[in-house]
């Protein structure tokens, strides 16, 4: 599922986003029982030892946010490019406020990199992708917000267990549930996380004993160096970069699933976007993915990659804040930026093909509109046997081939 309830996803509201399309009509479900649901979280919260304020105050004070289902359970119609996923979150306009936060904070983005090992540019990157750099936090309430989903049936588990954190949250952090605000999906702050990673990652960057990431910049980026830092982020290593392939490249090659040293990348005649070499290092395991298909750009990513997925589970959504990040420094443009007209395909259509190519013995996983990797991998290997050009891009020549295919 593209927006996964992964533990580290805390941007589900961002990757939601992604899909950016008009919305159909809420279907004609039951509206979950929420009188039923405050009953049983006020038996959970004793069972939990929390406070008397919570099972007799906020437990009962929860409110089901119609607005939260209807926006839970619109589909989108369409997919978003490549294109324009990154032209819509790295604006001229976005770029400069980055690097007048990369300036103003400078002191503490030096501090954070040496305590974390996150070089500062990612930090305020991923800052402006969430929040343009605390513009938008937000306004829903956030307790209502968990507490409509959870009491709705399809994400109950995940979203109760959500709720739960943000009760001990607001225990803790001594924290008003009035001005705990954020996405309608629980994302709360100027990063966007979650009441479990706020809990888990948030730091008190300022040192006034609280972690508030709606009010303080110093205890946001704190908590999101923190964060990253606990995923895994390898010091001293870039995302990856935009690199440019041989003419005579095999797209078989490309995934994230095809993980080789930079040195044999380098020895298969992968090239910097600058036509330089690249670094013949034998350590870093890297890939090398199309996102727009073998008429885009090529990007070869490395461990931190990765780790930015783990933030948010889509590889569009990494690469944009690997760019950004890297645009806050100075770096150029995409040396090849993606096809004007890449294909804006309905999900019906990409579930469409995703069903064709079951049927014919390309395993796609079950049919859901997201050209995720199961399905880059389905089509590169048809693409293979037919002789097309194997990048796993759901272009029209290949959704041609598919459809004629026997
Ligand atoms: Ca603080």
């Amino acid at each position: 599922m593209l927006c996964g309830m992964r533990r580290h996803s805390t941007t589900f509201f961002a990757c939601l986003l992604m899909l950016l399309a008009p919305a159909r009509p809420a279907g004609a479900a039951e509206p979950p029982d929420i009188d039923a649901c405050k009953a049983r979280w006020q038996d959970e919260a004793a069972g939990r030892q929390l406070s008397a304020r919570v099972r007799e105050q906020l437990i009962p004070g929860l409110s089901l946010l119609p607005r939260v289902l209807e926006l839970d359970r619109r589909q989108p119609e369409f997919t978003t490019s490549f294109g324009s996923y990154l032209e819509k979150r790295l604006s001229d306009t976005r770029i400069e406020s980055g690097r007048q936060k990369l300036l103003e904070h400078a002191a503490l983005l030096e501090s954070l990199t040496r305590q974390y090992g996150v070089p500062g540019r990612y930090l305020v990157a991923f800052w402006g992708l969430e929040t343009n750099f605390g513009g938008y936090l937000g306004n829903t309430a956030t307790l209502d917000a968990l507490a409509t989903l959870a009491c709705d049936e399809r994400r109950s588990r995940y979203f109760t267990a959500e709720l739960f954190e943000a009760l001990a949250l607001s225990e803790t952090q001594s924290l008003d549930p009035a001005t705990m605000r954020g996405s309608w999906a629980g994302a709360m702050g100027q990063t966007q996380f979650m009441p479990s990673n706020y809990r888990r990652y948030g730091r008190d960057g300022d040192g006034d004993g609280k972690v508030d990431l709606w009010n303080s910049v110093p205890d946001a980026l704190h908590s999101a160096a923190h964060f990253l830092a606990e995923l895994g982020w390898e010091p001293g290593l870039r995302w990856g970069r935009e690199v440019l392939l041989p003419r005579d490249f095999d797209y078989a090659q490309t995934g994230l699933d095809q993980q080789r040293p930079l040195s044999e990348w380098s020895a298969r005649g992968l090239r910097l976007a600058n036509g330089g070499r690249l670094p013949a290092e034998q350590t870093i395991e890297a890939a090398v993915i199309v996102p727009a298909g073998h008429r885009g750009p090529a990007f070869i990513v490395y461990r931190n990659f990765r780790i930015i997925m783990r933030w948010n589970n889509s590889e569009s959504y990494a690469l944009s804040v690997g760019l950004l990040a890297d645009r806050l420094i100075g770096a150029a443009p995409l040396h090849r930026p993606p096809p004007d007209d890449e294909a804006r395909l309905s999900l019906d259509e990409i579930r469409r093909l995703q069903a064709r190519l079951n049927a014919l013995g390309y395993d796609t996983g079950t049919p859901d509109g997201i050209p995720g990797p199961a399905t880059r991998k389905a089509i590169r290997a048809f693409q293979r046997d037919r002789g097309l050009i194997a990048d796993g891009y759901h272009g029209p020549e290949l959704r041609a081939a598919v459809f004629a295919a026997q």
